[in-house]
């Protein structure tokens, strides 16, 4: 239907251009919304308290909902009128934390989501987006976008700084003050934040959002700060656990990733006090912030296995050739999270270290619990596409905060009503009412009696209109991402030029290899035949490492070399922990073989590594 149309609306963008295809697609709209929409029989789920209403007529106008009754509604030439008996209605769903891509409106609409809040992404990108979206040449969710990250300057050096816009760096009172104002007037929903702020300049960016009621959300340092400022949203539970750390699991957890020169996955959530936290979480109720836990983002855990998450990505991603237009590495990288604990993959931690990752998801999912059971809203918004993936992901968070012990109700509302009031939008979406936007998802199940329910979808209403949950590979974003490689947000891709040598022995062990060429930060790791080795960084266009007797086999090995995932990286001990929650993909070099021959085999140096000058 409407879907249909944008998507090829957006197909032929490329030949025609927008303004024609706005016009005429804008006309057609407007055609099609002249009659009503009428949705009899179902029963409404009330989400703000769980009242189900059985029986009842929806009628949508335009984009309002205009009647939500029991008494009969009498049919009107020209309305389109869907039987939709025995079936439930729950307001189309927010997803309240993402990081959007081009090709995720489909897997949004489709799984329901009709309302999202972009928290941090390419500034001048989304805000096209958004522009394309409401003038409805553009298909997509209703979506509403924040500031770039306002941070307190990283240290120099640091390859932060060489990054395109998505920061934007606030040090002085004077720059927040004037830096939030034009933002909120060039129409953000929310300014994200992050935790290298000074505190008076955190101070003055909440005052002047509040005084435009727009909510400040993000990553701040801890919970007392968050409370001290009064923040509306917190992003992950580390800010919460931040105020709560138990001095013993902190020198447990450091010693544990002090073995480790990359990262393991552990953050302040393994380390926890019990006792400290109820008083924490008293203080955010009681200022009447909101929790965001991003769950999903602890998914190489066993536990996302056992409820085949993965096998519900793979047939989405994989099996469905209708998908292709969303390219390989986007796909594949859903299912590198799987794998990965931090940059490490899970089968290569010890039985130890397993089970403090697998500790710390439980500590997630009690804090998450704690949180609700004082009175707390939680929101949801799993932090797609850094660990989930569009759609599905946010069903997929509602199931692990009903696995966190939340009721069915508090999971709904997470990605409903309560998304709605951290964005300010209570009056507009998040619930089936007269008056509000014309958003609505029938379900064949109730969701209250079983989360996954929310899965069970037979149509998506968006902007009155009923879409025809179809995928179309013909789809086209007309706004590339203006990234300049071809993934990865933050970090420069690595490339090698050479290395040296470019031959070993069985015997060369340990075997010093040199590689040579561009993109290097100092966190990238040299991958020999699939394992990570310890790296040095030497500069930009210079990394080395050991290669350790057992890789070297006879044959051909493949090298390369990664700019890691930085979503959980530490770089210089915990206190840098979140600066990198940045990077959502690792990038990976062009793949350069070395060989390894039998014992005796003369080792040349590379020619120009020989006749090289640091
Ligand atoms: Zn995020």
């Amino acid at each position: 239907m409407a879907i249909q149309n944008w998507f090829t609306a957006a197909a032929l963008l490329l030949i025609i251009g927008p303004p024609g295809v706005a016009s005429a697609e804008g006309a057609e709209r407007d055609q099609n919304a002249s009659g009503r929409l009428v949705l009899r029989g179902a029963t409404v789920i009330d989400v703000r308290d769980g009242t189900l209403r059985p029986n009842m007529v929806v009628v949508m106008e335009r984009d309002r909902i205009t009647a939500v009754t029991s008494d009969p509604v009498a049919a009107e030439p020209g309305d389109r009128s869907l039987d939709v008996t025995g079936k439930y209605i729950i307001p189309g769903l927010i997803d309240a934390h993402l990081h959007y891509e081009g090709y995720a409106p489909e897997l949004l609409l489709n799984h329901g989501v009709t309302s999202v809040l972009d928290l941090g992404n390419d500034y001048e990108w989304i805000k096209a987006q958004a522009e394309g979206i409401r003038a409805g040449w553009i298909p997509g969710p209703r979506l509403f976008f924040s500031t770039p990250h306002f941070d307190g300057s990283p240290p120099a050096g640091s390859p932060l700084l060489l990054q395109r816009g998505h920061k934007h760096f606030v040090d002085d009172v004077e720059t927040a003050r004037e830096a939030t104002a034009r933002y909120i007037a060039d129409g953000v929903s929310s300014v994200k934040i992050y935790e290298k702020l000074k505190p008076e300049v955190l101070a003055e960016i909440v005052r002047v959002a509040e005084e435009a009621n727009v909510p400040v959300i993000g990553h701040f340092r801890d919970a007392e700060i968050a409370a001290a400022v009064g923040g509306a949203g917190i992003e992950h539970l580390r800010a919460v656990a931040a105020s709560a750390q138990d001095p013993e699991l902190v020198k447990q957890v450091r010693e544990l990733k002090a073995g480790r020169p990359g990262s393991l996955g552990l953050t302040t959530v393994a380390s926890v006090d019990w006792e400290k936290l109820p008083g924490v979480i008293d203080m955010l109720v009681e200022k009447n912030i909101y929790l965001n836990p991003t769950l999903m983002g602890y998914r190489s855990v066993p536990h996302f296995k056992e409820k085949g998450f993965p096998y519900e990505d793979f047939e989405l991603l994989m099996n469905n050739w209708r998908l292709r237009y969303i390219p390989l590495q986007y796909r594949l990288h859903i299912f590198k999270e799987y794998q990965e604990q931090g940059v490490w993959h899970w089968d290569d931690l010890d039985e130890h270290e397993q089970q403090w990752a697998i500790t710390q998801f439980e500590n997630a999912l009690r804090m998450t619990k704690m949180f609700a059971d004082r009175g707390g809203k939680i929101y949801a918004g799993p932090d797609c596409a850094a660990t989930c993936n569009f759609g599905i992901g946010l069903h997929q968070e509602m199931e692990l905060l009903v696995d966190s012990g939340l009721s069915t109700l508090h999971a709904l509302q997470s990605a409903t009503l309560y998304s709605a009031e951290v964005l300010r939008m209570e009056d507009e979406i998040g619930s089936v009412e007269v008056n509000m936007l014309a958003d609505v998802v029938v379900l064949s199940g109730n969701p209250l009696e079983d989360i996954r329910n929310t899965r069970a979808i037979t149509h998506v209403i968006s902007r009155g209109q009923v879409l025809d949950g179809e995928y179309h590979p013909e789809f086209r974003n007309p706004y590339a991402k203006p990234e300049p490689e071809t993934s990865g947000h933050y970090f420069p891709s690595p490339r090698i030029s050479w290395m040296s040598p470019e031959a070993l022995t069985t015997e060369s062990a340990p075997a010093r290899v040199t590689i040579r060429g561009s993109g290097f930060i100092p966190y990238s790791l040299i991958n020999f035949g699939g394992r990570n080795l310890k790296t040095q960084y030497f500069g930009p266009t210079h990394l080395e490492a050991d290669v350790p007797a057992e890789l070297l086999r006879i044959g051909t090995h493949n090298v390369v070399v990664e700019n890691p995932d930085f979503a959980f990286g530490t770089a210089d001990g915990a206190e840098a922990e979140d600066l990198f929650h940045l990077g959502v993909r690792p990038r990976i070099s062009n793949s350069f073989p070395i060989i390894v021959k039998p014992p005796g085999a003369p080792i040349f140096t590379h020619p120009n590594e020989a006749a090289h000058v640091n």
